[in-house]
């Protein structure tokens, strides 16, 4: 991980300093720090899991395994250079003589025995069309907020007739995924950088001088190019600036990535119909007001940044998209955590309240998503929970 703990205005306590150091701004994106900074405001560098050496300049060192591209964002590492969990402990683990992984296998259900406290078998469709049963003394289920509830709801029987685990009915329940805005500034200068997503805002986390309630987090994207944009705006773009070839545009793009919090609410929920389907429903109205007040006030300050009254445009200029239901890459919350088994489904250590060897841990214990990407605090818990079941494995 690379960052720098104490630059984060809304940070909470730690016990240690980031392994890395931050990956440094490029000169654009220095620039809109400089500009922030100017303005009262905290930006701090994003934390950011690459496996990237820098020079003093923050250019890659030749032994760097990440490259510094302009595909940091969205797109699989050609490299293997990002942080992810594939490269970090998948690989890593399976170089041991006693660790296998079976591929293109889908867990369809996890049976139990008839006290329904001791998962007895993972039953799973193989690659060929066969089917296998896996048993386990620990069963771990990690896979997405949705399939997670999906491979629960599934597991359905007559001790769990409610689906598995499912007593307090939270199961698929309070689905979160984040208010996001993926909004893109014009710059006066030509925007010249490669690595963008660097840089963060959260002055307004827990609030505004003209509202108390969170607003979210503001932070860079992967730079944008003229084919993202001729994908998602050309009639806006067209339409604001004819003369303005694409390519030009994305040469100007500074490009942000608004959070807000999306609220744990039962109704926004995967459920299975009759036929055994997927259904996803979500309120796009949860508490979207702070988001908006996010916007604005990047929004009023685009001027200040270095993108307003632009010398090709001469106003100010942004594009704004909103995240629909199928984006859901932050999925969260449809297995909660808690001490009540009335109004939970896992323990403090992730372990089903009503079923002894059974825990889940992906996304979806999430009581609260916060207003910042998942992966870390997903990783964190999984880190902590592997402590659990090492001790309780003796
Ligand atoms: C394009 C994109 C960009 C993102 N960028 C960021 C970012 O910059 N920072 C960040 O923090 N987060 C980011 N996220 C979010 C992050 O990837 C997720 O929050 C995280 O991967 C969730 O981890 P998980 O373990 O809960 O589930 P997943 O990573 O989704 O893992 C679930 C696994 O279970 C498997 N599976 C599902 N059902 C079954 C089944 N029935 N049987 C067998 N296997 C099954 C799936 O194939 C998958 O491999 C991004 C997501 C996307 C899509
Ligand atoms: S995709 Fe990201 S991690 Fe991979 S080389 Fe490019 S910048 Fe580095």
């Amino acid at each position: 991980m690379h960052g720098r703990h104490g630059e984060d205005p809304s940070e909470g306590p730690v016990s240690a300093q980031y392994a890395h150091p931050p990956v440094e701004h490029e000169a654009r994106i220095e620039q809109l720090s400089a500009d922030l900074e100017k303005q009262g405001l905290h930006p701090f560098h994003l934390p950011i899991g690459v496996q990237l050496t820098q020079d003093e300049h923050g250019r890659p060192t030749r032994d760097s395994i990440c490259i510094r591209c302009d595909r940091v964002d969205g797109f699989p590492c050609v490299l293997d250079a990002k942080a992810d969990a594939q490269v970090m402990c998948v690989d890593p683990a399976l170089r041991h003589d006693n660790v296998s992984m079976v591929t293109g296998a889908h867990v369809t259900r996890l049976e139990t025995d008839a006290s329904g406290r001791t998962v007895t078998a993972v039953v799973t469709e193989l690659g060929d069309g066969t089917t296998a049963r896996f048993t386990a003394d620990v069963v771990v289920v990690a896979c997405g907020a949705v399939n997670s509830a999906v491979l629960l709801l599934r597991s359905a029987s007559d001790a769990h007739p409610n689906g598995l685990a499912n007593g307090s009915d939270v199961v698929g329940r309070h689905y979160m995924r984040h208010n996001n805005l993926a909004m893109m500034g014009l710059s006066i200068e030509p925007n010249e950088t490669r690595f963008q997503k660097t840089l963060a805002l959260n002055d307004w986390y827990l609030g505004s001088p003209d509202w108390d309630f969170p607003l979210g987090g503001i932070q860079m994207l992967g730079k944008s190019d003229a084919e993202q944009i001729r994908a998602n705006a050309p009639h806006w773009a067209g339409r604001v600036s004819p003369e303005m070839p694409f390519a030009e545009l994305a040469h100007h793009a500074v490009d942000f990535w608004l959070c807000g919090e999306d609220l744990p609410e039962p109704h926004n929920r995967v459920t299975l119909d009759a036929d055994d389907g997927i259904h996803l429903a979500i309120d796009e109205k949860n508490n979207v007001e702070g988001l908006k007040r996010l916007r604005h006030e990047l929004e009023r300050r685009l001027g200040d940044l270095g993108m307003q009254e632009h010398h090709l445009l001469h106003h100010s200029i942004y594009m704004h998209k909103g995240m629909p239901i199928g984006a859901t890459a932050h999925q969260a919350g449809t297995v909660r955590f808690g001490t009540d088994p009335a109004s939970s489904a896992l323990d403090v250590n992730c372990r089903a309240h009503e079923v002894d060897n059974l825990y889940v841990v992906d996304t979806s214990f999430f009581p609260s998503i916060g207003a910042v990407n998942p992966s870390l605090t997903a990783i964190a818990n999984a880190l902590r929970v592997g402590d659990h079941l090492i001790e309780r494995l003796g």
